[in-house]
């Protein structure tokens, strides 16, 4: 915690202005700290000239024996018992970080019936799928998932963990980070191993996506990241690979929950009782959103509009030639802010990752927020007027013009080649 002398202080009031996070403010002369805002990054301490704060970095307890934690593992991802495509891209990852380790790749599923859609792991070159089975799995709920793969963690003792930022993601990762009291680094777009430390270097964009800050957990594990959808690489599945799936057995009830692992038919128990884990959520029923939903992440094609388009009335030209493709409508953040369309079709850094064969990018400057969703696809079209948009600098194909006139020309000729 950040500790502010009142004897030294003389209210001189540097550190308040120099405070990025507006946390510290001056009452009687004396500078006081809000510590909900405080991040303690240290800088009111450098800027006082008078010594008359400190951060008191405490040390909690003893530091983490991570010596015993060995492998690559992968938190797979099912909607009812079905595999979302992030694990296999996960998987694919996990493969390449566990080879330069010299090591296994483990992927876990929880779920209810998911076995047979767990074997298809094996063709992301798994070397171990465990799978944990119970009517209580079937759907994400916080605090089954968390008991259980904290306990499976504790057991096995991964050296890495991966996970997907998807929403159930988001919200389980930091969970088993804060359980288990290791770091956790989200929305991850490039995953490293530093061959000489033999440590994972997590890569993201930082500061409003101007810079990338590469992170490292050097003195806990797991080393946790998670990576959104469409990021990363989904190999060839090789289905000549295959392996034994291994079950592990888990008691839950209403009030607790107690995993145990069947190894070559023996129990083992993982933990003997979690019986005071409680289980807040009940799942009553599941309804899915009726508006149609927007699957940008799968989309071969993807025709998006930005504030270029000029109207909501106008994103009907957009909507049109993503129609005569059959691709999918995405849009920049801008125009989301306006409300000409809506949010689950925003593309970029707080939108959606996307990964398309051809991505168009009308009326759009090319903004390092949007870009950050965008330029792994195969092939970038950009309409723009202004010839030096920043958007222009990664397309493959930029046309100068007025997109009003261009857009409904590109229909038409497709339409016709159709
Ligand atoms: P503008 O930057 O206003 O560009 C409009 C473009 O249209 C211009 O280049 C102009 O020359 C062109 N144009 C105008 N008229 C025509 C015409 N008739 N024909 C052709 N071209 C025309 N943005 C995202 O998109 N996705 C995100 O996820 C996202 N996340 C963000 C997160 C943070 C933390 C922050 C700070 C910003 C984020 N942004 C995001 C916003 C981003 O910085 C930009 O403001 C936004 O992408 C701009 O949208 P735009 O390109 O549509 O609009």
């Amino acid at each position: 915690m950040l500790n502010i002398f009142e004897d030294k202080c003389v209210g001189c009031g540097v550190c308040v202005t120099s405070c990025p996070f507006d946390a510290l403010k001056m009452e009687n002369d004396i500078a006081v700290v809000d510590t909900e805002k405080c991040t303690m990054c240290g800088i009111c301490v450098k800027k006082c000239n008078f010594d008359a704060m400190e951060i008191d970095k405490e040390e909690t307890g003893e530091k983490q024996d991570i010596s015993g934690y060995k492998g690559v593992w992968v938190l797979a991802e099912q909607r009812g018992n079905k595999l979302l495509d992030v694990s296999f891209e996960l998987c694919s990852e996990g493969r390449k970080l566990a080879d330069e380790l010299g090591t296994s790749l483990s992927v876990i599923v929880l779920g209810s019936d998911v076995k047979e859609e767990a074997k298809e792991l094996f063709a992301y070159k798994a070397d171990n799928v465990y799978i944990v089975e119970d009517e209580e799995l079937k759907d994400y709920r916080t605090e089954t998932y968390t008991a259980v793969i904290c306990d499976l963690i504790n057991e096995f003792k991964p050296e890495i963990v991966l996970l997907g930022a998807t929403h159930n993601g988001r919200d389980l990762g930091p969970r088993i980070s804060a359980r288990l009291d290791t770091g956790l680094t989200a929305d991850c777009t490039k995953l490293e191993i530093d061959k000489e430390r033999n440590i994972l270097l997590q890569t993201r964009p930082a500061f409003g996506g101007n810079l990338m800050a590469t992170i490292i957990c050097p003195d806990h594990r797991p080393q946790m990241s998670t990576v959104r959808p469409g990021v990363m690489e989904k190999a060839e599945p090789d289905h000549s690979k295959t392996g034994e799936i291994e079950e592990i057995e888990v008691e839950i009830n209403a009030e607790n929950v107690n995993s145990q692992i069947t190894d070559s038919g023996k129990i083992i128990n993982l933990k003997s009782d979690l019986s005071d884990i409680d289980i807040f959520t009940t799942i009553k029923e599941i309804v899915k959103e009726a508006k149609a939903s927007v699957n940008l992440e799968d989309a071969d094609i993807i025709v998006s509009g930005g504030r270029g388009v000029g109207s909501p009335e106008n994103f009907e030209l957009i909507e049109e030639l993503a129609t005569v493709l059959g691709g999918e409508v995405g849009a920049s953040r801008a125009v989301v802010d306006e409300g000409w369309i809506e949010k689950p079709h925003q593309v970029g850094q707080t939108g959606k990752t996307v990964k398309p064969k051809v991505y168009f990018a009308c009326g759009i400057s090319g903004a390092i927020q949007h870009k950050a969703g965008m330029e792994n696809s195969n092939l970038i079209i950009a309409i723009n007027t202004d010839q030096d948009a920043p958007i222009f600098e990664i397309c493959d194909y930029g046309l100068v013009g007025d997109l009003k006139k261009i857009v409904p020309l590109l229909s038409k000729a497709f339409a016709e080649l159709k």
